[in-house]
């Protein structure tokens, strides 16, 4: 079943939820190889994402509720992740523009925008422990689900479960970009904050029910 404006404003709501629920696991992520303000960042900003959404006219379109995120994620979360994902949702909601519902190809084309705005923004590539390493795996499995028929659930699932692999995988890397990246090897052992939160916001896309 395609996905519509609703759908997008419980996805927000859901993802506020998981980013509030593990606003202190994301801060302890963070001061293991950052300053620790990941968690606190992310969550400000999701609640203020929450209660702007919140605002929007009741015709709002999934790319004006995205736009919405954007701007808001770019003035309060701050730190190098903000405008990351300040990017991300403001390509995001581009690459929807006057579809009132997503299907599969439309799913695919949000994922694949966001992804591409921070890497656009963040210059980071697969393997530098960044946030990165959770959504490029997350685009390549839900363009795989895609191309094998899947549904729009399905292709949501596969983002999240690869976005979370590839999170976990970030464990034994140096860092090459970020904060974490001036520890060298000290940074080994440590999950990167960033990848976690992105796999918590496809996790949030995948259990929303169309
Ligand atoms: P700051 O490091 O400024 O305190 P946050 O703690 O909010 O900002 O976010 C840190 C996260 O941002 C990292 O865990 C990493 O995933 C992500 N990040 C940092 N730099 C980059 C980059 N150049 N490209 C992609 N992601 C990055
Ligand atoms: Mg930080
Ligand atoms: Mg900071």
């Amino acid at each position: 079943m395609a996905l519509n404006s609703q759908w997008v404003r419980e996805w927000v709501a859901r993802s506020a939820q998981y980013i509030a629920d593990n606003r202190t696991e994301l801060i302890r992520l963070d001061r293991e190889i950052g300053d620790g303000d990941h968690g606190e960042n992310m969550d400000r900003g999701f609640k203020a994402v929450s209660a702007k959404v919140t605002e929007l006219p009741a015709d709002a379109s999934p790319s004006d509720i995205l736009k919405t995120v954007a701007t808001t994620l770019i003035s309060t979360v701050g730190g190098a992740s903000g405008p990351l994902y300040g990017t991300a949702f403001l390509k995001a909601s581009q690459a929807v523009k006057d579809e009132d519902e997503l299907d599969g190809a439309g799913i695919v084309a949000l994922l694949q925008a966001a992804r591409d705005g921070i890497v656009a923004r963040g210059k980071a590539e697969v393997g530098d422990k960044t946030m990165v390493d959770a959504w490029t795996p997350a685009v390549r499995a839900a363009e795989d689900a895609l191309a094998e028929g899947a549904t729009e659930q399905q292709i949501l699932s596969a983002a999240a479960d690869a976005a979370k692999v590839g999170s976990e995988k970030t464990d034994p890397l140096i860092a090459r970009k970020g904060r974490a990246s001036y520890l060298g090897e000290r940074a080994i052992g440590h999950r990167d904050p960033g990848s976690v939160s992105s796999a918590l916001l496809l996790k949030a896309a995948a259990e929303v029910s169309p």
